[in-house]
């Protein structure tokens, strides 16, 4: 009996002096990173690899820990788990969490479902205000706290969490965020993508999409990139979601190369708008409460703070305004940040921030960390600057809680590829 070659490791990567097999499953992405079939997978072709799929970004605009993406990526190709997932929180903790919180500080904060996902679990908010219990909060502005759309960006899913614990705690001994929940309407979503996470957990550290199979695609692919299914179903909106000339089902057309009509791709955007539960759960609260006036999302990594348009490279109308918060959150960061255009690292549709600005909603998005998954000995410090940065953004918007209105047309027609 002949050795099943599709259960044989033909590969190998380099750590330190060793070698070490790639999981037959990963044989034929291994085969695509083999530039010069010596069946050993260098780091410097790893990283090539990388490069050339956007999973390690711009280095010009982006700031990036390589070794470590490269040596988490080897994991990947071992299919094995990085030694630093024990400073995560699972899915189950979160949810533990979020109620123990709940529980701890019942006057201001309640956890809430807000939808379910394709393998059944609950898409967890904290909400934090005072008269929480008594549905009192409607009259006040509204902020939203978003993390892990992406499931391998672990470190996007921490900062959230522990943004949720200083807050709660600090409603009883800290008057500045008792403040906060006094004038404010708060929710936080650590993790918006529970399914993608747990596999980013369990089966696949480099899983970024939902796990919803995709029997409309007539294929057996897997998930949808989260962030690039937003649209709020306003024909005048369409092209924030799909820009013209990008047909469904073709990818020669695609637009950029950051947004993929390919079920198999990393960033497919789906097969139409908000097709995707975890999408629907959070437009609902973000666009349908009515009182929500910033909106926050955490993404990993680069140490960046991006703000739309994401598909155009036409500036916002309140281009100074969103520069101004920037650069007041980057200084929270201790000025570790680039304050940049998200469609200056690279253009994309359906992402959150274009479709809640697009709404009115002051919306930005925070690339922390300088890989996907930060080791434990960075993990606090991140989460501690980022949370300073996000109490920065919640003041602003309590304070001034407006964003100009929206101009009538979407700016996708104008969009001109850099
Ligand atoms: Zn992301």
């Amino acid at each position: 009996m002949g050795h099943d070659l599709t259960s044989i490791s033909r590969f190998n990567v380099q750590e330190g002096q060793k070698m070490l097999g790639v999981h037959p499953l990963r044989n034929q992405e291994a085969a695509e990173i083999d530039a010069n079939q010596d069946q050993v997978l260098q780091d410097g072709e790893i990283r090539d690899y990388l490069i050339q799929r956007g999973d390690i970004p711009d280095l010009d605009k982006a700031d990036v820990d390589i070794d470590q993406v490269v040596s988490d990526f080897k994991v990947h190709l071992r299919k094995e788990q990085p030694i630093q997932q024990s400073a995560y929180h699972s899915y189950e903790q979160v949810a533990e969490e979020l109620e123990s919180l709940a529980t701890r500080f019942p006057e201001v904060a309640e956890r809430v479902s807000l939808g379910q996902t394709t393998e059944g679990r609950e898409i967890w908010a904290l909400h934090l205000s005072t008269g929480v219990r008594d549905g009192e909060t409607l009259s006040k502005p509204g902020v939203v706290i978003t993390g892990a759309h992406h499931a391998r960006e672990w470190a996007s899913m921490e900062a959230p969490l522990y943004l949720a614990g200083q807050m709660a705690e600090g409603s009883i001994s800290d008057p500045e965020m008792r403040r906060r929940l006094e004038q404010g309407d708060i929710w936080i979503v650590p993790c918006a993508n529970p399914d993608g996470y747990e596999h980013s957990r369990q089966e696949d550290n480099w899983w970024r999409k939902n796990r919803r199979p995709l029997p409309e695609t007539g294929s057996s692919a897997v998930g949808v990139d989260l962030n690039r299914n937003y649209d709020d179903g306003k024909p005048e909106h369409a092209t924030l979601y799909r820009p013209a000339g990008d047909l469904p089902g073709r990818t020669d057309d695609d637009f950029g190369r950051a947004t993929s009509d390919n079920p198999w791709d990393d960033t497919y955007r789906g097969p139409s708008g908000a097709s995707e539960s975890e999408v629907q759960a959070l437009l609902k609260l973000e666009l349908g409460r009515g009182n929500i006036k910033g909106v926050l999302d955490h993404h990993g990594y680069g140490q960046m703070v991006l703000y739309p348009w994401g598909v155009s490279n036409k500036p916002v109308e309140n281009l100074a305004e969103y520069r101004r918060v920037g650069e007041k959150m980057n200084k929270a960061l201790n000025n570790s940040f680039r304050v940049i255009q998200s469609s200056s690292l690279y253009p994309t549709s359906g992402g959150s921030h274009d479709i809640h600005h697009a709404n009115g909603i002051f919306s930005m998005t925070l690339e922390i960390g300088r890989s996907f998954q930060p080791d434990r000995t960075r993990l606090e410090d991140i989460c501690k600057s980022v949370a300073a940065a996000n109490l920065v953004f919640i003041d602003e918007i309590l304070a001034r809680h407006d964003s100009p209105p929206p101009t009538a047309s979407g700016p996708a027609d104008e969009y001109l590829l850099a």
